[in-house]
């Protein structure tokens, strides 16, 4: 190899290096996004941030949840390749700015609604909430609902309910009745089916979740809270993240939740500390504790940023 292509190579490698470090100091890139169809007129958005529903009726669309701030020219896009109807509402599952960070541009054309502590945890910005966007600007959501409310556009409703807490204090299960569909937000994680051979069979039931104490999440509620979407009826659900899902594994994740918390409860009973508490949620339920520093939020690192609320509450 020639001096000058070496020279050549040392350039290319310099100017990816700095192109890498100015892209990591400033904002993320959006990431791309797809639309494929749920069932009926409606769709779901997906490839960065939480799952987005997207509602065609004849006098407009209905959105649950828009993703990142950097997502909110592709979710038009996308929605725009469906349909020619105005976008109308947008239903934010909770507060987290990958579901509800798009809110700011969507207040100028559409109406935002948010469960009154989802709107009330905004105001707060508690830490850790914008963990992957510091310093974007935040939309307030202009209308609130306590337990219920109902969006009526063509025909068609949309119905966000309040079951309690969870993931956060203001979780909103959105309920599509004509279609029997539910968007749970990050109330439900779908589980994408393991490849065979990094399956792990001898782990035990458990869920990936993450408890927001912050923003007033509760593992004891959690079950409760799904309890309470299951009252409704359907067969289809949009997770927080994740590929659609059925019933069942709604009904899977429930289970595989309170078998975990029974054991961690139970191991607190015996008298373990917060630090086998730790160890086990990365050992056998695959949370992220190793490497985390205690703060600033930092991604992959927020469940055992909040483990000391954890360790109080099944402390209890
Ligand atoms: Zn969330």
């Amino acid at each position: 190899m020639s001096r000058t292509s070496l020279v050549w190579i040392f350039v290319a490698i310099l100017v990816v290096h700095v192109t890498w470090v100015v892209s990591t100091q400033t904002a993320k890139p959006a990431g791309p996004l797809r639309i494929a169809k749920v069932k009926g007129d409606l769709y779901m958005i997906s490839g960065e941030g939480g799952n987005v529903a997207v509602y065609v009726t004849a006098e407009g669309v209905v959105l649950v949840d828009d993703m990142f701030d950097r997502n909110h020219a592709d979710i038009l896009t996308q929605v725009k390749s469906v349909t020619d109807k105005p976008l109308k509402y947008v239903v934010n599952t909770h507060q987290h700015d990958d579901h509800a960070g798009g809110d700011f541009k969507m207040l100028p054309i559409a109406e935002v609604i948010a469960h009154k502590n989802a709107r009330a945890n905004l105001v707060d910005i508690k830490q850790p909430y914008y963990e992957d966007t510091p310093g974007t600007p935040i939309g307030l959501p202009r209308v609130t609902f306590s337990d219920e409310a109902s969006v009526f556009l063509g025909g068609k409703e949309v119905r966000a309910k309040y079951f309690g807490r969870g993931h956060t204090s203001g979780d909103a299960v959105v309920y599509f009745p004509d279609l029997k569909v539910v968007h749970t937000g990050d109330l439900f994680l779908a589980r994408r089916p393991a490849p065979a051979a990094a399956a792990a069979p001898s782990r035990p039931a458990g869920v990936n979740i993450y408890v927001d104490y912050a923003q007033g999440g509760s593992f004891f509620e959690w079950t409760k809270t799904l309890d309470g979407a299951l009252t409704l009826d359907f067969d289809t659900v949009i997770p927080g993240h994740g590929p659609v899902s059925t019933r069942q594994d709604l009904t899977a994740f429930r289970a595989d939740l309170e078998t975990m918390r029974s054991r961690l409860a139970g191991m607190v009973k015996q008298g373990k500390s917060k630090n086998d508490i730790v160890h086990t949620l990365e050992a056998d339920y695959g949370w992220r504790a190793t490497g985390c520093p205690p703060s600033p939020p930092t991604p992959g690192c927020l469940q055992y940023q909040q483990s000391d609320a954890l360790f109080a509450e099944l402390k209890r």
